[in-house]
């Protein structure tokens, strides 16, 4: 049985060409960047062609990028060095729907004692600027705000956002691993102050990630030791995976244009045969302003979980928003602060594409995908009446 994965926004297959650039590291090349011999030293430039390629891709300058171990690090240090370095300042502003990453970071300070303010979200997952607005103050040490949601796709008005603070000269931290190699974002032109991305969303392997910090931003590393990454995140560098982050960088920046228009295609015929064949479903988030590759749609009436295991049952991978398959207890948070209703909650389902996709495999979804949503509802105790 052949594999349809279609949850890229939890984690992508590595790029054969990314694999590719990395191998000679992972064996005949093993030495230590920092080691004074050439067998060692050597491969520093190889981490200085890899931080280029990551800046290019963002607009940004390569002393601008620190290499770290994931988005979580990086979300962790962005939000840490801001704290360390105005401790003056007790106000944290986020939102209602960031990943885990920042999200419970964020909670943890609120227990050490800073104050938060979780901006709310409509119905489509649309940013609330008033309220946003509201909440600023002179107490206000850093605003972090995701530049696209992982499980709605929905994309938020980072530049505006930042416009705002730089005339507030606060600083603003965007978690932008669901956008970096999915759309477009230039740093020369976006006023933000720290960003965060992921290897493993964009075709690179698991465990490396990269926090690009604004030259003349103050900066507090996180994790101390060594002097690698120039005093500002210490570890032995994991050089066949920056080597890959840069490959995959190099790709994204290549093919983005093109991709976006494929993804775009593939997405929206899945979306559009699921809801014409499937009655009472609906599509979750701001249809106009989301990432190309994610459609997050509610089955009334099922259970994410149920459709999820039958889906499996071919070889086909998603995501659910209900509890227990998203690893939590709780249903998803995010979905909750758009205010969709429970039921539709249970039943929703998050489909996340990559250019790996076929447009034979999105067919193969559609045929599949209502069978079982009629064989479900049929099992259900309140799905019968529900069957047109
Ligand atoms: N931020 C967002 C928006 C994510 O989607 C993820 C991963 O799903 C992370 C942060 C965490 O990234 P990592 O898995 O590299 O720690």
């Amino acid at each position: 049985m052949n594999t349809i994965y279609l949850d890229n926004n939890a984690t992508t297959k590595i790029a054969p060409e990314v694999l590719d650039e990395m191998l000679p590291y992972l064996t005949d090349l093993y030495g230590n960047p920092s080691s004074m011999h050439t067998f060692g030293g050597s491969l520093h430039k190889k981490i200085e062609e890899a931080r280029e390629k990551v800046a290019t891709l963002l607009g940004a300058e390569p002393e601008e990028i620190i290499f770290t171990s994931c988005g979580t690090e990086s979300d962790n240090t962005a939000l840490m060095s801001a704290v360390e370095s105005y401790p003056h300042k007790r106000h944290i502003i986020t939102t209602r729907v960031e990943h885990p990453a920042v999200f419970n970071f964020i909670k943890h300070l609120a227990r050490k004692g800073l104050r938060v303010t979780f901006i709310p979200v409509d119905n489509l997952g649309r940013f609330d600027m008033d309220t946003f607005l509201k909440a600023l103050d002179d107490d206000v040490v850093v605003v972090s705000v995701m530049y696209a949601n992982n499980e709605s796709g929905v994309i938020f008005p980072i530049e505006k956002i930042g416009q705002i603070l730089r005339e507030r000269k606060i600083i603003f931290h965007t978690d932008a691993v669901q956008a970096v190699g999915k759309i477009p974002i230039n740093l020369k032109k976006l006023p933000v102050d720290m960003l965060s991305l992921s290897g493993h969303k964009l075709h690179a392997p698991k465990g490396v990630g990269a926090l690009y910090v604004r030259r003349g931003t103050r900066f507090y590393p996180y994790i101390i030791g060594g002097h690698q990454e120039n005093g500002r995140r210490a570890g032995t560098e994991n050089l066949a995976s920056i080597i890959g982050l840069g490959k995959a960088c190099e790709l994204a920046m290549k093919n983005m244009e093109k991709e976006i228009v494929y993804l775009c295609k593939l997405r929206d015929k899945l979306e559009k045969r699921l809801i014409e064949l499937c009655p009472d479903t609906r599509v979750n988030g701001d249809r106009e302003n989301r990432l190309p590759n994610t459609t997050n749609i509610s089955f009334e009436y099922v259970e994410g979980e149920a459709i999820l295991l039958r889906l499996n049952e071919y070889g086909i991978c998603v995501s659910s928003g209900s509890a227990c398959t998203s690893g939590s207890l709780e249903p998803s948070h995010v979905l909750r602060a758009m205010g969709v209703p429970f039921t539709a909650i249970h039943g929703s389902i998050r489909f996340s594409l990559s250019r790996y996709n076929t447009e034979e495999e999105i067919d193969s979804v559609i045929e599949i995908m209502p069978k079982i949503i009629k064989d479900l509802r049929e099992l259900s105790p309140f799905g019968k009446e529900k069957i047109k």
